[in-house]
């Protein structure tokens, strides 16, 4: 019986078929006999969330084999990629053609269309997330059919999908926009915390990127800002923390050690007072923790299921080793999120149920009713999106 796993190894599942596509063609073809015989499809990019939101019993398919570049505009900044792609593979690509991703996440190992289903961002007061950046999608549907979607054409589906939790069809193709190749240098240091939280507001406005892990039992913060330059890329790239090179080598990390993660977004005014709590909480409830927490900044955008769905937000997110006891933890954390209006990053841990996220998204039905209508029978569904469908 096939075996899949996430990234950290907490979820586990053998469903009755694990396969994969390289064309679109194939794709549609595999959504149509899945549908027809009742069973539930999801895909899988890099299986790096922590959420539960590819595992079923019936197919999982693995899309990295549609991957790469496919054209670009370089007068739009944009260019359609394969939903498969990894990001780290469409770096270089697009760099060859002068376009580069506006910004990235902590790691570069997800695939584009996974990423863009759960909101996956980096950190810049104005930078918004990756499903902002998507202009233009096309998808294998459960009838066996491709559709294209964009603000011009099926713009509902469009609106819906650039955050799709891989509920809508097999993403085939996206287009993204993008911006022209820029280098980056980045600076680390490190700080106690109560000092940095009073810097923390102008370090956050004069940098591009700005963010800093926290590390429980000390008072010791590591702040890392990234700017742009017009400097040439120096080679060889120094370490994590003194790269100076094209932003996609200089914002992606190393990130071995498996470990779980639950991430909130507040409302940028409430960051620093919600990090304070959760220090606070550390400090008296849980001693144990080692792993850090980290603290960084999202722009506001217009994607139906945002964590910053029109407001400029803070992340926060807190870690755990894989073989350590996580959900007390989590729990007292997601009390003191919540309380600061915080709304859970999808492709991670949170214990919200379907009426919860409903009261935390404004567009919780709209993005139901678009995905039914292209998908009724819910043959992309699978138990979790189940647990939190209306
Ligand atoms: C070490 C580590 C570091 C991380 N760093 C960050 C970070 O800096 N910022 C951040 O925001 N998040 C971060 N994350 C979370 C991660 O970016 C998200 O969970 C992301 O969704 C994972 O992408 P993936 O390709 O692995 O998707 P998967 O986990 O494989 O899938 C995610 C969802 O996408 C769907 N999907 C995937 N491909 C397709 C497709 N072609 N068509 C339709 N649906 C599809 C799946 O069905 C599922 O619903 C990190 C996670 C880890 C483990």
């Amino acid at each position: 019986m096939a075996q899949w796993h996430n990234w950290s190894g907490r979820l586990q599942h053998k469903p009755q078929q694990l396969t994969h596509v390289y064309s679109e063609n194939q794709a549609a073809a595999l959504a149509l006999a899945s549908s027809k015989a009742g069973q539930s499809l999801r895909a899988v990019g890099g299986g790096h969330s922590h959420q539960d939101l590819v595992g079923n019993n019936d197919v999982i398919v693995d899309t990295l084999g549609l991957s790469g570049v496919i054209s670009h505009d370089q007068a739009a900044n944009t260019a359609w990629v394969w939903g498969g792609s990894r990001i780290f593979s469409l770096g270089n690509a697009l760099h060859q053609v002068g376009l580069a991703l506006p910004n990235q996440g902590d790691i570069d190992q997800q695939s584009i269309s996974g990423a863009t289903a759960t909101g996956t961002h980096g950190t810049g007061a104005k930078l918004q997330n990756l499903s902002s950046r998507v202009v233009g999608a096309r998808l294998a549907l459960a009838d066996g059919s491709l559709i294209d979607c964009s603000a011009v054409e099926n713009s509902e589906l469009w609106q819906a999908s650039r955050l799709h939790l891989g509920a809508f069809g097999i993403i085939t193709r996206l287009q993204l926009a993008l911006n022209p190749s820029f280098c980056l240098v980045e600076k680390t240091w490190q700080t106690p915390l109560s000092t940095l939280l009073q810097e923390l507001d102008s370090y956050i406005a004069d940098n591009r990127h700005c963010e800093f892990f926290w590390y429980p039992r000390t008072d010791t913060a590591q702040v890392k800002v990234i700017n742009a330059t017009t400097e040439p890329a120096q080679y060889p790239l120094k370490g994590e923390g003194q790269r100076h090179g094209w932003s996609y080598e200089v914002l992606p990390n190393h990130r071995p050690h498996k470990h779980t993660e639950m991430e909130y977004s507040v409302p940028a005014e409430s960051g620093i007072s919600c990090m304070t709590e959760i220090q606070k909480l550390l400090a008296d409830k849980f001693t144990d923790v080692k792993w850090p927490v980290e603290y960084r900044t999202l722009a506001q955008d217009d994607v139906w299921l945002s964590t910053a769905y029109q407001r400029p937000t803070v992340t926060i997110s807190v870690h755990q080793g894989i073989d350590e006891p996580d959900e007390a933890y989590y729990r007292a954390c997601e009390e003191i999120f919540l309380a600061h209006g915080g709304k859970p990053h999808w492709g991670k841990v949170n214990y919200l149920n379907g009426q919860q996220m409903a009261d935390l998204h404004p567009r919780w039905s709209d993005w139901w009713r678009v995905r039914d209508s292209i998908d009724p029978t819910g043959t992309f569904l699978n138990p979790y999106m189940h647990s939190i469908r209306p």
